[in-house]
């Protein structure tokens, strides 16, 4: 077996890898960029090498560097994890030429699998069955609507060399897809450096089901059943699992041929998976084959009990697959949730920054489910602009669906970080929905069920119960601490502006009780987990375990419990009374300046003061992520003044413009 494997990439996937190399006896390679001196996958690894600046097309991106550092440290093979160098068949040719093993398929597969009109042909060929469509390259919008006629809208416009749901359009009639066309170029070309275009069927309502295969060196290759990927926003997956409630067997061994077929058409040796849409009527369709490890493949691993990433190194050296089709079975259900840096709040924006608090359910056996965590970063650490804002994928297995949906609901609810915007409320409210738990799921499902965006969900009876006793508790506890503690026992508590009387007492000094709307609640003292200044408040309400985020602002608390978040106050009568007579406060007048949407760095301001600026001309523009956003005059104005310039970090909701 290898002795030592260099790991080309960064953050969680890179930790991933070196756990399972530590398995295995393998000493570990890190290389990492300037950003990443201090980052977890570089304390973990065996030695690091240090390969460029922050930007990838500077450091992880460099091919010539990772060689260099493979010959620098006696690495014999690289794993190249997913995304940068992953699918590049040029890399794992030179390795090849090099006499360095690479962690992934053969070159000859990568290239036939790397764009999708190639894969297409090639999946036709094997006998899958593919998305209706054109197979050929499309040069001009005129030749695009004549083709879409046939094909029949709607119709999907695709980049060939796409991935990462960029390059990708739906065209509803001619007119969207003259215009679309237009922009997919374009924006391959700009994200690929390659605009070549195809057409196919867009299928309504679809289901993103994917087949994970496992190939060796010896011919042999093996399904490991599906993954469903439907939850996705902007064709980007945010929630995976595995099983797919939508699969019965016969179709689970229909999908699993197909994809086998496809990948022994192509030699496959290593761990990929082939893509698939499919109606609700479970017909599917050929969409590409990832010829890497997938983000979602720790829920494959949940059910089948199979190390992907040992599985890839052990075809990497050669070894012949240890397993047959008929030894592996699907074991429960795992849920894959991916934690981004991003504000669901601000309409997904990304929101980076640093963890001033950083805390997950520590991994293992829980009651009834099994929390996995595959994190790249500690309490501490910055999400930064210059790589994908994820920061961590937790997954709950369990025996059944339900339990891993219980069980994820709880792992999310454990989950508290402070100091940037994250999506945790927003998985936490998926996972509450009818729809979820019913399976009946669609890519359109983030559309469909939260159509103006996300606001958190109403607090249902448990939440509100929740956020009373802990605002009461906290409030208490502020009180004690007071040079003249209140006694008293009667309170009106706001959520938003919803009031609910209170009853406290103290049952033999053990608990405090609530009496809530008649009924007597009781939280025991010695439980509660919170001091003034913390971020999460732990409690355990009537027997049942509760942790949530709370923050002080004036008069009470901001109380976010699961996909619920409520401004609490605590009041006595008379002040409450006083409040119920004061009018809703109006937000402050923002219609004249435009705000920063996000944290980041200004890229321009290219307007002054006193300059008329008419509506839709570009005002700022701000960069984060990788991410340009171009903030444009809702309305023709003269500017007031201008509050960054090019260079200024600003953080989100800073004025950039005012006008007058
Ligand atoms: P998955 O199905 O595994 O989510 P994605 O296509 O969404 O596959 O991409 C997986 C990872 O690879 C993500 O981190 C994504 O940002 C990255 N990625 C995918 N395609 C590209 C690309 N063309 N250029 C850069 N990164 C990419
Ligand atoms: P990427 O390389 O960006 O992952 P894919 O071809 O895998 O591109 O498509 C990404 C997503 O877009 C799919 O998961 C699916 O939700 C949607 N999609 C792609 N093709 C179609 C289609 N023909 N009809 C409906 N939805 C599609
Ligand atoms: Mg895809």
């Amino acid at each position: 077996m290898f002795k030592k494997i260099l790991i080309a990439n960064r953050g969680e996937i890179a930790v991933r890898i070196i756990k399972t190399c530590r398995k295995m006896g393998i000493s570990t390679v890190q290389v990492f960029s300037e950003a990443d001196a201090g980052s977890l996958a570089v304390e973990m690894a065996d030695e690091s090498v240090l390969i460029g600046p922050a930007p990838a097309a500077q450091s992880y991106l460099l091919a010539d560097r990772i060689i260099e550092a493979v010959r620098q440290t006696g690495a014999e093979a690289v794993h190249p994890g997913f995304g940068f160098l992953s699918e590049n068949a040029g890399f794992a040719r030179r390795l090849r030429d090099e006499g360095i093993a690479f962690i992934g398929p053969n070159p000859e597969a990568i290239e036939a699998m790397g764009d999708k009109i190639t894969s297409k042909k090639f999946a036709a060929e094997a006998g899958v069955s593919t998305v209706p469509g054109h197979m050929g390259l499309i040069e001009t919008p005129e030749e695009a609507v004549k083709i879409a006629r046939e094909i029949g809208y709607p119709v999907m416009i695709k980049a060939s060399a796409g991935g990462g749901g960029k390059g990708i359009r739906v065209a509803e009639g001619d007119a969207d897809m003259a215009e679309g066309f237009a922009a997919v170029k374009a924006e391959a070309m700009a994200a690929f450096g390659d605009d070549r275009v195809f057409l196919e069927k867009f299928i309504v309502d679809p289901r993103h089901i994917e087949i994970q295969v496992l190939g060796d060196k010896h011919g042999a290759v093996v399904h490991l059943f599906e993954r469903e990927c439907s939850i996705q926003r902007r064709n980007q997956k945010v929630i995976e699992e595995a099983p797919s409630p939508l699969l019965d067997e016969k179709t689970r061994m229909e999908m699993g041929a197909q994809a086998v077929a496809l990948a022994r058409a192509v030699n496959y040796d290593s761990a990929g998976t082939v893509e698939f849409v499919a109606g609700q009527d479970k017909s599917f369709y050929f969409l590409e084959m990832n010829t890497r490890l997938q983000v979602e493949h720790p829920v494959t691993e949940l059910i089948t009990g199979v190390d992907l990433v040992e599985q890839m190194i052990r075809s990497a050296w050669g070894e012949k697959l240890a397993f047959a089709q008929k030894d592996l079975k699907i074991d429960g259900w795992a849920i894959e949730s991916r934690i981004y840096a991003e504000d669901p709040y601000r309409g997904f924006l990304p929101s980076i920054g640093r963890l001033v608090r950083y805390e997950q359910p520590e991994e293992g056996e829980r009651d009834g489910y099994v929390v996995r965590n595959d994190s790249g970063v500690r309490e501490g650490d910055e999400i930064s602009m210059f790589y994908d804002p994820m920061i961590a994928k937790l997954c709950a297995w369990a025996p059944t669906r339900d339990a891993a949906i219980d069980g994820m609901a709880r792992a999310l609810e454990d989950t508290h970080l402070t100091g940037l915007g994250h999506n945790v409320p927003f998985l936490a409210a998926v996972m509450e929905q009818d729809r979820f738990r019913s399976g009946k799921l669609s890519t359109s499902y983030i559309k469909d069920e939260f159509p103006d965006g996300f606001h958190g969900l109403a607090p249902d009876r448990r939440r509100k119960d929740v956020m009373i006793a802990a605002a009461v508790a906290m409030n208490e506890i502020i009180s004690e601490q007071a040079e003249d503690p209140s006694d008293r026992t009667d309170w009106i508590v706001l959520i938003d502006r919803e009031a609910h009387g209170v009853s406290l007492g103290y049952d033999d000094e053990e608990a405090l009780t609530l009496e809530l709307a008649g009924e007597d609640r009781s939280l025991r003292l010695s439980d509660i987990e919170w001091r003034p200044g913390l971020g999460q408040f732990r409690a355990v309400l009537d027997d049942v375990p509760f942790t949530a985020d709370v923050a002080r602002v004036p008069d009470g608390f901001t109380i976010r419990s699961g996909a619920a978040r409520a401004r609490v106050r605590v009041l006595t009568p008379r002040v409450a009374e006083l409040y119920a007579r004061l009018p809703e406060k109006q937000a402050a007048d923002t219609s004249k300046l435009v705000l920063s949407p996000m944290p980041g760095l200004v890229v321009s301001v290219p307007v002054e003061v006193g300059q008329e600026v008419k509506a839709g001309e570009t005002v700022a523009i701000i960069e984060a992520m990788k991410m340009q956003n171009i903030l444009k005059a809702e309305r023709d104005g003269t500017v007031k003044a201008v509050g960054a310039r090019a260079g200024d970090p600003v953080a989100a909701d800073d004025v950039l413009v005012e006008f007058a």
